[in-house]
């Protein structure tokens, strides 16, 4: 979501703002800019459609000059449009700005700014703040950004050119992920280690409220109280995987088909001969009463799968909770809480959010993250690392399995060290947990099953996903991944509420997916799968050689390897995202950055 990028230096700015953008692209945005020092004056370069229009213009236009800031909008306030695309500047032209986040108080603000003659020209909430920058400036800019950022509410990252000091960068971050960097002869800013490791030897994290100031020499940073501090360096992981698409069209099927690695190696750095290393990533857990699993999108889904796992196997009452809601909604946690977070970039905004709130009510944290040194990786108690390798399509695929991995891994920790299950059990399924990246392999090779029923069903504009107890879990991801990329409508259901009332939309050949994996439910399911074909729908069904014998003759079936049945959601959902997958290329739909949607969510 949403990517900024700023380079003072030597060389050509608009080559390196362009390679910056180009690796924050996989992030999803809607709009680009740039804007750099042209003899001393600021040239802005804008479009509302993708990074290689702008870079078109940009090539068009030739904007010369070795400082200069880019921006990948997603928008939140006013359309995509090139009007609203960043930079803004304010309407003396001294301050122009881009921005990633959301100023809350932008009404007032823009309401008293208008009032002292200042003319907006876009319907951001971003403009405000090259207009305050204005109002606030009396010669020294970063005087300005400390006033101008003391009077905004809510999140920000900032990259400000300043008309009357062309050879720096000034910039800011509150809730809003900042980095800045040196390199030889150059500064940078990016909002994401991506756009920047190649140029950067150093690179510093921004933390709420600092502001600096750039140039080819150096950074200058400043406490939020403007005192001048030195930083330190973060460390960054620079052997990034191979991000190209290697020998496949789109990053989600190479993703799709890196799943039993990334699984590999999250799981080996736990379980080594069939065995679950010493110790137990969260201290204390015999005092936990209360486990709470915290996400958003995909990774609440993993939360869902975690909540009957940890339920089934540890007997400690847990909750899934969609992080946007947590965060509000004053749960009732103490120190006998433990809350597991879940976000695959560490930056989720609403998952940050809950996780501080979290730890102010006094609750254990652990985080299962997939980027090292993020912020809800630094702000949690205790962390598990999904190695799921850089992600780059929009929909998860082996980051949401890896995150399953970590819950499954987590569980038989705690379940060791609170003695919730004998060591039979935990041997058995610490060796079941070792097989699973060959059974998704397995999975995965039966591709061509899952091919023809997307041919057969890829049509369809609705469907509805059915499942009990995991395999509900499983619906609800399945069902996320096929609306997420293929456009297609579809909600997913608890098998057993259909007939509560969303039962009055099946009609003749309606597509129902039923997830029918656990055995000990699937004869329930089977009675749920009749319903729907009593009522002309079609049904297509995931489910496992064993209990294939149990469907009615006119259901559709994919089988999958079978596991222990707390592990079935891996395994299961390799067929449906491959089925979303193919959907979505039968439907000609942009697979790997989905209209409207983004990597990393960063806004609430
Ligand atoms: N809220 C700003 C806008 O709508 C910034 C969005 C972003 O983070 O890209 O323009």
């Amino acid at each position: 979501m949403c990517g900024i990028i700023g380079y003072a230096g030597t060389k050509q700015a608009a080559p390196v703002l362009l390679s910056g953008l180009d690796a924050l692209e996989y992030r999803g945005y809607d709009s680009a800019g740039a804007a750099v020092f042209c003899g001393g004056k600021i040239k802005t370069i804008r479009t509302a459609g993708r990074i290689s229009e702008l870079r078109a213009k940009i090539e068009s236009e030739k904007p010369e000059g070795t400082v200069g800031v880019a921006h990948t909008r997603w928008a939140t306030h006013g359309e995509p449009s090139e009007r609203n695309a960043h930079p803004h500047t304010g309407s003396d032209g001294v301050f122009t700005v881009v921005h990633n986040g959301i100023i809350e108080n932008y009404l007032v603000l823009r309401e008293k700014l208008s009032a002292a003659g200042r003319v907006f020209l876009s319907e951001t909430d971003t403009e405000v703040i090259s207009q305050l920058l204005e109002e606030n400036y009396d010669g020294d800019p970063l005087a300005a950004l400390q006033r101008t950022v003391a009077g905004l509410e809510g999140s920000f990252a900032l990259g400000i050119l300043c008309a009357d000091f062309p050879e720096r960068i000034y910039c800011a971050c509150r809730e809003s992920p900042l980095l800045a960097g040196t390199g030889g002869q150059c500064s940078l800013i990016a909002s994401d280690t991506s756009a920047i490791t190649d140029k950067a030897d150093k690179i510093y994290r921004m933390q709420n409220g600092e502001t600096a100031v750039l140039d080819k020499d150096g950074i200058a940073f400043f406490s939020p109280d403007g005192i001048r501090i030195e930083k330190r360096e973060i460390k960054v992981d620079r052997n990034l995987d191979e991000v190209g698409k290697g020998n496949f069209e789109y990053f989600m099927e190479k993703e799709i088909y890196e799943q039993p690695e990334a699984l590999k190696r999250t799981i080996s750095e736990h379980i080594s001969d069939g065995r679950l290393k010493a110790g137990c990533p969260v201290y204390g857990v015999n005092l936990i009463k209360k486990i709470f699993i915290v996400g958003c999108g995909s990774a609440f889904h993993a939360a869902v799968v975690g909540k009957y796992v940890f339920e089934s196997l540890l007997k400690i009452p847990t909750e899934a909770d969609l992080a946007s809601e947590f965060r509000y909604r004053e749960p009732l946690i103490d120190d006998s809480a433990l809350v597991v977070i879940i976000s695959q970039s560490g930056e989720t905004a609403d998952t940050l959010a809950a996780l501080r709130e979290a730890t102010r009510r006094g609750a254990r944290t652990i985080s299962i993250v997939n980027v090292e040194g993020s912020s809800i990786a630094r702000e949690s108690e205790a962390v598990f690392m999904t190695r799921a390798g850089r992600e780059v399509a929009v929909a998860t695929t082996k980051a949401y399995s890896t995150q399953l991995a970590a819950l499954y891994i987590l569980a038989l920790y705690i379940a060791r060290e609170t003695k919730a299950v004998d060591d039979e059990r935990l041997g058995s399924l610490t060796r079941e947990l070792s097989l699973l990246p060959g059974k998704v392999s397995e999975a995965l090779n039966r591709s061509g099953e899952v091919l023809r029923a997307a041919e057969k069903y890829a049509g369809r504009s609705y469907a509805y996903y059915i499942g009990r107890n995991l395999d509900y879990a499983s619906a609800l991801e399945a069902s996320l991944k096929l609306k997420e990329i293929s456009y297609v409508h579809s909600e997913a259901y608890a098998a057993g509420e259909l007939k509560h009332g969303t039962i009055s939309l099946i009609e003749d050949g309606t597509l129902t997916v039923a997830m029918c994996c656990c055995g000990r439910l699937a004869k329930k399911t089977a009675g749920n799968i009749e319903e729907v074909a009593a009522r002309g729908g079609s049904v297509l069904c995931v489910t496992t050689a064993a209990i294939a014998p149990l469907l009615g003759g006119d259901t559709k079936i994919i089988t999958v390897p079978s596991s222990d049945e707390l592990f079935m959601p891996s395994i299961e959902i390799i067929p449906m995202q491959l089925f979303s997958f193919f959907s979505a290329k039968l439907r000609k739909c942009d697979i790997d950055k989905p209209r409207n949607l983004a990597k990393s969510v960063t806004v609430e």
